[in-house]
């Protein structure tokens, strides 16, 4: 399997691919496009009918095997096994099995043969989706240094979600060095204790005495040191990572599977959405062949996507156009993983991928409508990928956590609430729609309390977190006072 970039010029394109091991450990390619392969694996139905009984940990070694062409079979089944366990996907709630890995939950069975079903994606350590992949992705990083005798001294900023997934998917790994900047007390209680309480000897939590923008600031003028980050072998762990991305692919298979029985039959994903990570996994399963109906994208008060797939135009926000939410994992001003969608919309042309992308740089979007004037027509392909969208605000994610704890006797978290009121605006007769669940109501305890006047239940093990022992350095934004702790601590 051969990787390309987004923005790979046709006359480069064939002579400039990679492999799997050559874009694990990194993010962007060189000319700031996003890595794809060169063509999509596919799957039979043969391979459907054999992959319905199969455990999670070797349905994610089937399909991981089509991506990581380069690592031998054996050791991808190692390392499948070792991440997909019920010790490590233990957070369930009452009725579901830790050791099905991403359980569903029939909410409702309609007599137009429709159903509504929830898929729980966040029983991992942080109680969010996003330990789906980072914990693959921490036993990946690690077999790759050694196999390279190499280290890697992973580096980002936080407001909560991503970091802790990061840390809790590296901490212990050999080799591999977290050094995470958040907004000194601006995170929660809760989400501040999951991060500081970790001791291990290669996380590095750095309370920055500022906000989280200048925490992002601090992460560029890093990243713009070219030669500081190749002394001290700093990468990133973001969402446009390609493994994240394929790890993700694999639940998107688990779901349809375990809610048919034949591959007759059509099944439709409401995706809570903010960078288009999530649910660009959806749509490269449905590439492969999986038989998806709607892939549907729900944003929260941001709604750069939701207006896109309504209109056509893509439109990044502005720090000050982008809102504080109760959803605020998906708290975004542009979409990072989109590019990799447009790049198959435009019938995969790189050419015209840069060209867009540079307009979002300079014109801040770009405009595929049709109309007069616009860059493009290619809005009109959109349906033929089964996209669809919608949105949520405050008061719609209230509503529906009171009525999903009425109705169906569970408390769900604020994404998920948002993923739920979309559902429900794009459910057909006769096709079962799956709500991916991103995260644990126990993360995101002020809404819940705002809409139901109680607490949200805690998983085991979470009770007193707030009360255990903090590892953290508080730093002022000075960014060659960061260099130099990160210099102290890498030892190189
Ligand atoms: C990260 C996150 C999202 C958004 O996922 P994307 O891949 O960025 O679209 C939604 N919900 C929760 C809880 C998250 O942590």
């Amino acid at each position: 399997m051969q990787y390309v970039s987004t923005r790979a010029a046709a006359s480069a394109a064939a002579s400039s691919t990679q492999q799997f091991s050559d874009i694990l450990l990194g993010g962007l390619a060189a000319d700031g496009g996003l890595f794809l392969p060169t063509a999509y694996p596919q799957v039979t139905g043969d391979e459907l009918n054999a992959w319905r009984e199969l455990s999670y940990a070797d349905l994610a070694f089937q399909i991981l095997k089509k991506f990581a062409t380069d690592i031998p079979e054996a050791d991808l089944r190692a390392l499948t096994a070792k991440t997909y366990t019920k010790e490590v996907y233990k957070n369930t709630r009452a009725g579901e099995k830790a050791s099905q890995i991403t359980p569903l939950r029939v909410l409702e069975e309609r007599a137009d043969g429709s159903k509504l079903v929830l898929q729980a994606l966040s029983n991992g350590p942080t109680l969010a989706f996003k330990d789906m992949a980072m914990q693959l992705l921490g036993n990946l990083f690690e077999y790759a240094l050694a196999k390279q005798d190499e280290q890697l001294n992973i580096f980002g900023a936080t407001s909560g979600d991503t970091g802790s997934a990061a840390e809790y998917a590296m901490r212990g790994k050999k080799g591999v060095r977290v050094f995470m900047l958040s907004p000194h007390k601006k995170m929660s209680a809760f989400q501040t204790a999951q991060m500081f309480s970790l001791q291990d000897p290669n996380i590095y939590n750095i309370a920055l005495e500022g906000v989280f923008d200048d925490a992002q600031d601090m992460v560029k003028a890093v990243s713009n040191d070219l030669e500081f980050k190749r002394r001290y072998k700093i990468g990133t762990v973001n969402s446009i990572n390609w493994a994240r991305v394929v790890a993700q692919v694999v639940y998107y298979f688990r779901g349809y599977l375990s809610a048919t029985t034949s591959n007759d039959q059509k099944v439709s994903f409401t995706v809570p959405s903010g960078n288009f990570g999530n649910i660009c996994a959806g749509h490269i399963a449905r590439m492969m062949g999986l038989p998806i109906d709607k892939l549907v994208a729900a944003t929260n008060e941001n709604d750069v996507l939701d207006e896109f797939f309504r209109t056509g135009v893509y439109r990044v926000r502005k720090s000050a156009e982008t809102y504080h939410t109760s959803s605020p994992s998906m708290d975004i001003s542009k979409a990072s993983n989109f590019e990799r969608f447009i790049y198959d919309l435009v019938g995969r042309d790189g050419d015209r991928t840069r060209a867009l992308f540079q307009k979002v740089e300079t014109h801040g979007g770009f405009d595929l409508s049709g109309k007069p004037g616009s860059d493009g027509d290619e809005f009109k392909l959109v349906a033929k990928y089964g996209f669809k969208s919608g949105k949520s605000t405050h008061a719609d994610r209230l509503d529906t956590i009171r009525d999903v704890a009425d109705d169906y006797g569970i408390v769900i978290d604020t994404h998920t609430a948002d993923g739920i009121k979309v559902a429900r605006e794009h459910i057909a007769p006769g096709v079962t729609m799956i709500v991916l669940e991103t995260a644990l109501a126990a993360k995101f305890n002020e809404t819940i309390l705002e809409a139901l006047g109680q607490d949200a239940e805690r998983p085991a093990g979470f009770e007193d977190i707030e009360q255990l022992p903090q590892k953290f350095v508080v730093m002022p934004v000075d960014v060659q006072k960061l260099k130099d702790y990160i210099a102290a601590n890498t030892g190189l």
